[in-house]
């Protein structure tokens, strides 16, 4: 039981009663003793509640920083992911580049032939056709710049269509050319044309008429004649009047006839070449000097070169 005496120093006492026998036992406790003991629980009470609000909020952070720190490598992981997906676009763009450039080289190449064939050809040089309005302005340009801007935005089948079509066209322009190189299209020397195609008068007397089935091209002794198209030596011999001649047959009703020659550079049934040196000009047979009597028919008719050249 508690009770306080009256002292100078409050004192509690409790006093101990046992049962029966025993003696009875008191403690004292001051009342600074127990504002002491009051003092000291409140301070740790103090002090346990400050740590427990420190430690939960120290807990509170950094569960939030693990939280942070959960989406931050979820973040770059899908970063990586995307790097990964962009690698493999961009090698997958290197590749399809890299067979567009394939692409526009081959066509590049084909344009390149066709315009070589083109420049190269008698048939096309005078002709405003093909090779200038198709090929030889607009076409490079729209390369170039295909091949620097646009590329990335045309598709290969686009391409491959070109480069079939051009292929087909360049076929075809074999074809022709082909056929070209057996068609006459040029004077067979170099040197003045000294009579023409039709009526003349006599050269050897000036007396009377007669029909010239020819051009006469006078130069020096010696000077080259050349096949006038591709075509097969019909003969190559001496013929009166004619002199040394060389007939050629083109194929298609075309014969070139060469006459007068100093001397003859091909044998029969041989194919000449267009533009080949088939015969040296001399002043053999009916003839009045040094020239090339150089007659062409169609279906063995005589016609005019010169009006077919222009
Ligand atoms: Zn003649």
């Amino acid at each position: 039981m508690f009770y306080h005496t009256k002292d100078k120093v409050k004192k509690y006492n409790i006093i101990i009663i046992p049962e029966r026998g025993s003696q009875t036992k008191k403690i004292s406790f001051s009342s600074l003793w127990i504002k002491g003991v009051a003092c000291f629980v409140c301070l740790i009470s103090i002090v346990i509640l400050t740590s427990i609000y420190v430690f939960s909020n120290q807990y509170q952070t950094l569960s939030q920083d693990s939280t942070t720190l959960k989406k931050t490598s979820e973040y770059i992981k899908n970063l990586e992911k995307e790097n990964k997906l962009q690698e493999e676009q961009l090698q997958d763009y290197k590749v399809y580049q890299d067979s567009i450039n394939g692409r526009i080289e081959e066509l590049n190449e084909l344009e390149k032939d066709i315009k070589d064939k083109l420049d190269k050809s008698d048939f096309f040089k005078d002709s405003k056709t093909l090779s200038d309005m198709t090929f030889r302005d607009t076409q490079p340009t729209m390369l170039v710049n295909m091949s620097q801007q646009q590329n990335d935005r045309l598709s290969i089948e686009v391409i491959d269509g070109k480069i079939k079509s051009l292929t087909q066209i360049n076929i075809k322009l074999d074809q022709v050319l082909d056929k070209e190189k057996y068609i006459p299209s040029f004077i067979p020397a170099r040197g003045r044309i000294t009579s023409y195609f039709g009526i003349r008068s006599n050269p050897f007397n000036g007396k009377g008429e007669e029909n010239h089935s020819g051009i006469d091209i006078a130069n020096a002794f010696g000077t080259k004649i050349h096949a006038t198209a591709k075509g097969k030596v019909s003969y190559a011999e001496y013929r009166r009047g004619f002199g040394n001649a060389v007939y050629l047959d083109h194929g298609n009703g075309f014969t070139s006839l060469y006459g007068h020659a100093a001397k003859l550079l091909v044998e029969p049934g041989e194919i000449v070449e267009k533009g080949q040196v088939i015969a040296l000009m001399g002043s053999t047979g009916r003839s009045t000097g040094i020239h090339v009597h150089f007659e062409l028919r169609k279906d063995e008719i005589p016609i005019d070169p010169i009006r077919i050249f222009e």
